[in-house]
């Protein structure tokens, strides 16, 4: 068995000592310059790879190729496929040899707060679990080391492109709206088809959950194999909703209640983050005390409407993690004073008028950080008193400090990409936050 491992990453790396556990022969490369951190585990681990470009002929001759996500289609692969090797993502090669109970994780937005939600709830209640996947560490890394009971597993889009017979125990979506259409020939259609792939090998002894007011995914659950169960404002058979102001989850005659103003994350997409955690919790019979504890005592995640400061009496929030409209959606949405917003970056597609209305009710003024702001000006420009641009972080944050006043909030939640002027969000966001502290 020769492995082929394309893609020199966190998912690569892991492929590589999943394969050195099982003890394959494998050879790992990739198209680009390999990141210092990656290639020196490569050196010191003595594995064979090449940066730069891969082996053709190598990968032509392997019985099975495990691809990373950030890896697109390409005419090599096409070659791969046409010679009959079987290509699979990284997080089907890890679930071939995983014995666990998985619950994975999707959704355009929340993902992260989501499974981190989820994980803590059941490390409270002592069960063997790992948080793994597309928020850290590969799930093939995490078991070359130790096969867990439970696995908590983000998934993104990309991820579950190539999947076979990944099928988790508990599968959410939690949301599908506009992003990474670049990848699926700007049909959205396409990126819903992959999400729900995360259902496809699911049985009736499964579960499958998801917000019962995403449009999307509503139209497709005559499909879903699995036991389904939704969540959202109002009640459907009285499963998962919210009445004045409590969560009620009700599931296999187990019944949890939680006020909203109890929960540690605000806003409302944090209350159906918390729902859907809430719901996988009661799946698995965990104690109503420990997952009430957890939702109300759950540390604030970096960059996600993370409070930096209160300055001279204007409040400071860091949302850099917001990089699609959907997101700045919500964040805009949950705030409750005058906002002074600093939007833009790299744009993926965006459609900015879905936030035409929140923007006239709630923003005050809008700093565009971006190399090509265009797009926001013409969307914006007549929607707010004033719109400015700034070439840099320090640039955006004097700008906000002058245009605010006492009450106000200035928010960076920049509805794109960060890869203009910065390397990634948390260079986007931790920039923003130094900048605040040097006023
Ligand atoms: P992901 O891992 O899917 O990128 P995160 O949990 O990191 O999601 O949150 C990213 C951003 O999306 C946050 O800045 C937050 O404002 C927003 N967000 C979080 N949960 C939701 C949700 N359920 N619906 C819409 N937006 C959300």
């Amino acid at each position: 068995m020769m492995i082929y491992i394309l893609g020199a990453g966190e998912s690569g790396l892991g492929s590589a000592l999943l394969s050195k556990k099982l003890g394959y022969k494998f050879f790992i490369s990739d198209q680009f310059k390999i990141n210092k951190k990656y290639k020196n585990e490569l050196i010191a681990n003595s594995f064979d790879f090449k940066e730069n470009g891969h082996n053709k002929e190598l990968l032509l001759s392997s019985n099975l190729v495990v691809k990373s996500p950030g890896i697109k289609d390409s005419l090599l692969l096409n070659e791969v496929k046409e010679k009959g090797i079987e290509i699979i993502s990284e997080i089907e090669y890890a679930y071939r040899y995983c014995k666990g109970k998985i619950i994975a994780v999707t959704g355009t937005n929340g993902k992260t707060t989501t499974s981190k939600l989820i994980y803590e709830i059941l490390k409270s209640s002592n069960i063997e679990v790992s948080l793994c996947g597309n928020i850290g560490k590969s799930f093939s890394r995490v078991l070359s080391i130790r096969n867990y009971k439970y696995w908590v597993i983000e998934v993104s889009s990309f991820q579950l492109d190539d999947i076979k017979d990944f099928k988790p125990f508990i599968s959410i979506i939690l949301n599908v709206s506009n992003d990474h259409l670049d990848r699926y020939q700007f049909d959205i259609k396409n990126y819903l088809k992959s999400k729900l792939k995360i259902t496809k090998n699911q049985s009736n002894s499964d579960y499958f959950i998801f917000w019962n007011e995403d449009k999307l995914i509503k139209r497709e659950i005559n499909f879903i194999k699995a036991k389904i169960i939704s969540y959202g404002e109002k009640s459907i058979n009285d499963i998962a909703f919210i009445s004045n102001d409590e969560i009620k989850i009700n599931i296999n005659k187990q019944k949890f209640t939680m006020t909203i103003h109890e929960l540690a994350l605000q806003g409302r997409h944090n209350i159906y983050n918390s729902m859907a955690a809430g719901i996988t919790s009661k799946i698995l019979n965990i104690n109503n005390q420990i997952i009430r504890d957890c939702l109300s005592s759950f540390d604030k995640i970096e960059h996600r409407l993370e409070v930096v400061l209160n300055v001279y009496g204007v409040t400071y929030i860091n949302d850099s993690k917001a990089t699609n409209v959907n997101s700045a959606w919500y964040a805009i949405n949950s705030m409750n004073k005058p906002i002074i917003w600093i939007c833009g970056g790299v744009d993926k597609g965006n459609d900015y008028s879905d936030l035409v209305p929140l923007v006239k009710e709630k923003v005050k003024s809008i700093i565009c950080l971006g190399k090509n702001n265009t797009k926001i000006i013409n969307e914006f420009e007549n929607v707010v008193k004033k719109i400015d641009e700034a070439k840099s972080m320090k640039d955006a944050v004097l700008l906000a400090y002058q245009l605010s006043s006492k009450g106000d909030i200035v928010l960076l939640s920049p509805a794109c990409s960060s890869l203009d002027l910065f390397s990634n969000y948390e260079h986007r966001g931790r920039e923003f936050k130094s900048q605040i502290r040097l006023l």
